[in-house]
Order: structure tokens, then C-alpha cells, then sequence
């Protein structure tokens, strides 16, 4: 089907159901692939579908009386009570909440739930397109505030794209042999751009109604028609998503304990966008390179920040790993006590940095509250190790069972199950629970939900060295020497 990009869908009023939103999401029409063969239905699809659960989960929340502080906010556009991930921080306290939401939301899907990179895109933008009509007179922020309110009315989710597969590394986007691996603008038009190329890694991309594109890196001159920022439904003709494999993933397939996680579950995919039309009331940068390098920055700290879903998803980890020794019989040995303690150690570090990096949160020129920059990157640089040593403490705790237990249907078996309930059976706990505990904590440290819990960590919002050259950028080293000098006599 074509349809116009920038047309208007309606969905629901302000602040969808979970039910709302899985059915808004049957309404597009995307082209999706996964094992060399196009989806046609993608929302019931079972690899795909705890992905989405993940997300309604971030509706479904919005609803319930007990989390509508953290779970909801005051649009400062239209003044509605719209979901957090639509809005616009305008307080320190907002930064606070959403880092307390991302701990909520991690712990109840125990995986990602995607929606944060949206958010993190429009606070970015709002930022940046303000910054763009000062300097160059444009009216970038007028056409983001529109698209804001829309999204903020229909309460969408958004994609926010920013990893370019980015080829040869040691070249920039116009000196690369395919100009295609930096996504860019082919064609200006009246009435629209033209865009070819394509985005890496992208999370929750098929669960999203719009996409929202912005620059993967800083850019000079000779690559400006690289320097591009828009929105798109995420059905726009032209834009085609490959979903990416996770470990285990095929075990969402057969249903049941074997997948660990019931509930839920995450997704990427590349997205390739062959030629699409973009029309200019949705695009909000281009060609202006010198405010490229702004925008990723802005997006970088404000979805390091999100990163507060790890711990979220590090309580569920540290649960599974108390419950087991337990079920094992050994939670009460100090050596376990000791090791639980130190899981809750690294993740209430973790805990610190996200509310830190918010607490420390600055007002724009544009009004928009933003994080601080320094904490923002030293939050998700503990993200890329405390993850891993957490979850080399469970696997410690929860022993090798977790990687040879054969599977539920051999527990099933009239002929097998009466052997694995008899010999898999440790303190007086049926043995189905101890399988499905550490069928939960292979999930979270070896399978599907490892990709968001660890590798996630480790490069989802920049790799371990984007955060070093940030700190490197933003540390005050002066004044620390100014400090030892002075304590010691140097008066230079
Ligand atoms: Fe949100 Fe965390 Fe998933 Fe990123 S990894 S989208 S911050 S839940
Ligand atoms: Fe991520």
C-alpha cells in the first residue's frame, strides 16, 4: 500500500491502553523481513511479539493509579496528562522521574522495552532545533513542536535512529566507496528529500509508529548532505526492516519455561531506507553540520540517563539469583550473603549515576531540562561493567544446571520426567521452580534478554570509548590541579 508520508494518522486521544496500542500497531503497514521471508503479520509474530508485549507494558503502566507521578507528566505544549515518553522534561524533577521509570520498567519486563530512545530523540530535538533558529534564523523548532504535539496527542511511539552501518571507519561519510553507508540526502525537491541509506541496531524499530532519524555523528562541511534530521511514520514507502537474530531466540518459538522470561522480550533490526520521501514540514535539520555533533551529544547523554532500565532489570537478575540459592539450599552460607550483597552493590551504584546525571540537570535556552553531560557518561560507562561482574556472581550462585538442564518437555515426558523431577530436585521446593528460576537467569545472562542486558549495555547508547572521550572532554582537570596546588605551596 502507498500512502503519502507525512500523512496524519488519528489514533486514540491522549494516553493509549496496551490494548489501544497493539491494535494502533496492526493498522500499519510495514515491510518487514526475518529469515529471508517478508512478515505479514509482524505484531503477532512470536518472535516478535514479546517485544511488543514490552512496549504495551509501557502503556499499560500510565493507567495504574499507583505509577501515574512517574508514569505521566503535563504536556508544557497543550497542558493534556500524556505518558513520560512523550515528553518534554521542563524540570530536574522530570530527569528524576524518568530514570526512575526506566527502574521500574526494567524491572517489570526484565528486558528492554524500547520506547526510551524516542523520548530521549524528541528531548534531544527540542534542544537542538531551538539552537538551529537562533543561528540561522530557520523554523526548525516550530515544525518540531508541531510533530511534538502530534505525538504527544496520539501517544506514539517513536524509533529514534541515529547508528549509521558507517562502512570503512577510518573514513568520513563523503569519503566512503559506498556514499551509502552514512545515510543522506539524494534528492532536494520541492516539496520534500529524498533519503537513502540505512540504520544499525535498531531497537524496538517494528514496534514503533513513527521514526525518528537524526545524525550519527558530527560533521563538517564536505559531508553536509549527511547532516539530517526527520520524522516518518514508520510505514513510509521505502523503508524496509531486517529483523536481527538474538541467542536463543528461537526458544520464543516453543512457548513455555525453556524461554525463561514468559512475558517478555526485545527486538532490533536494520532499517533500510531505499529512497525515501521525506516532506519538509517533518525534517528538522539539514545540511546545518555544525549543530550534528550538538544532536548526537544531546540524544548520547539523554539515552545514557535511560540507561537506568539495567537496574531495573538487574533487581529482577538479583532476585532470580537469591531465590536460587535459596531453592538450593545455600542462601544461608556467608559466602552467598556476601556475593548477593555485593550484586545489590553495583546496582544501587548504577542506581546513584542514573538520579545523579538527572539531579545535576540543567535548564536550555529552549526551556528543555537537560541532563548533565559528565554524570550522564559516567552512568553508562559503569553500565558497560557492573552488568557483566552481576552477572557472573548469578551464574556463580545459580551453578552449572542452569547450561545442561534438558528441556521442559523432557520434564513433561512420562518416560523422562519422573527422573528429572527426582534427581533435579534440591531444598524442598518442586523441582519446576528451580528449573524455571534458572531458566530465568540463563534468559537474563546467556539468552535473548543478554542482548539487552549485557552486549545492550556494553554498546547500545555509544561503546564503552564514546563515554571515555566525553569524560575526557568534560572533566575539569584544571581545577583539580588548581586544588592540589594550592594544598602544597605551587603558586605558578
Ligand atoms: Fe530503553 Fe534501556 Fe532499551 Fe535503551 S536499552 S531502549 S534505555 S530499555
Ligand atoms: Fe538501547
Amino acid at each position: 500500500m502507498t500512502r503519502k508520508p507525512h500523512k496524519k494518522r488519528t489514533y486514540h486521544t491522549t494516553m493509549m491502553t496496551a490494548e489501544q496500542y497493539e491494535e494502533s500497531l496492526q493498522k500499519l503497514n510495514l515491510e518487514v523481513y526475518m529469515f529471508g521471508k517478508q512478515l505479514h503479520t509482524v505484531v503477532d509474530n512470536p518472535l516478535i511479539r514479546p517485544s511488543m508485549k514490552a512496549v504495551a507494558k509501557t502503556y499499560e503502566m500510565a493507567h495504574r493509579p499507583e505509577y501515574k507521578d512517574i508514569m505521566t507528566a503535563t504536556s508544557h505544549i497543550t497542558g493534556d496528562k500524556i505518558n513520560r515518553f512523550t515528553h518534554i522534561h521542563q524540570s530536574v524533577e522530570d530527569l528524576v522521574l524518568k530514570s526512575k521509570m526506566g527502574r521500574l520498567l526494567g524491572r517489570k519486563t526484565g528486558c528492554c522495552f524500547q520506547r526510551c530512545v524516542g523520548m530521549d530523540a524528541l528531548n534531544a530535538l527540542s534542544i537542538v532545533t531551538y539552537n538551529i533558529d537562533e543561528k540561522y534564523e530557520t523554523d526548525y523548532n516550530k515544525r518540531f513542536l508541531a510533530y511534538l504535539k502530534y505525538v504527544q496527542k496520539n501517544d506514539l511511539t517513536c524509533d529514534g535512529a541515529m547508528t549509521d552501518p558507517k562502512g570503512d571507519r577510518s573514513l568520513p561519510p563523503h569519503g566512503q566507496p559506498d556514499p551509502d553507508v552514512y545515510l543522506h540526502v539524494v534528492e532536494e525537491r520541492n516539496d520534500s528529500i529524498v533519503i537513502r541509506g540505512a540504520k544499525a541496531h535498531q531497537t524496538g524499530a517494528v514496534n514503533s509508529h513513527e521514526i525518528i532519524v537524526m545524525p550519527t555523528t558530527s560533521m563538517r562541511e564536505n559531508s553536509k548532505e549527511y547532516a539530517v534530521s526527520f520524522a516518518l511514520p514508520s510505514d513510509t514507502k521505502g523503508i524496509k526492516y531486517i529483523i536481527g537474530r538474538q541467542s536463543c531466540d528461537t526458544r520464543k518459538l516453543e512457548g513455555g519455561m525453556d524461554q525463561g522470561n514468559l512475558l517478555f522480550g526485545g527486538h532490533e533490526a536494520l532499517v533500510v531506507f531505499d529512497d525515501v520521501v521525506v516532506p519538509w514540514d517533518r525534517v528538522f535539520m539539514y545540511k546545518e553540520y555544525d549543530f550534528a555533533g550538538q544532536l548526537v551529544e544531546k540524544f548520547a547523554s539523554y539515552h545514557r540517563q535511560s540507561y537506568a532500565c539495567k537496574v531495573g532489570v538487574g533487581d529482577v537478575l538479583i532476585g532470580a539469583t537469591q531465590t536460587v540459592a535459596e531453592y538450593n539450599g545455600v542462601a544461608q552460607a556467608s559466602h552467598i550473603k556476601d556475593k548477593i550483597v555485593e550484586m545489590n552493590h553495583l546496582n544501587e551504584t548504577l542506581y546513584c549515576g542514573c538520579i545523579a546525571c538527572a539531579s545535576e540537570g540543567h535548564k536550555e535556552p529552549s526551556g528543555t531540562y537537560a541532563v548533565n553531560t559528565l554524570l550522564a557518561n559516567v552512568h553508562k560507562h559503569n553500565v558497560t561493567r557492573f552488568p557483566y561482574e552481576i552477572a557472573r556472581i548469578a551464574q556463580d550462585i545459580a551453578g552449572g544446571l542452569m547450561v545442561t538442564m534438558p528441556s521442559e518437555k523432557d520434564f513433561r515426558s512420562p518416560v523422562t520426567g519422573k527422573w528429572l523431577k527426582k534427581y533435579l530436585r534440591a531444598a524442598n521446593v518442586p523441582t519446576e521452580n528451580r528449573m524455571r528460576i534458572l531458566r530465568l537467569i540463563e534468559n537474563l545472562t546467556l539468552g535473548s534478554a543478554a542482548v539487552g542486558y549485557l552486549t545492550e549495555s556494553m554498546h547500545g547508547a555509544g561503546s564503552p570509548q564514546a563515554q571515555r572521550i566525553m569524560i575526557s572532554r568534560y572533566i575539569t582537570m584544571k581545577e583539580k590541579q588548581e586544588a592540589a596546588k594550592n594544598l602544597c605551596g605551587i603558586d605558578e
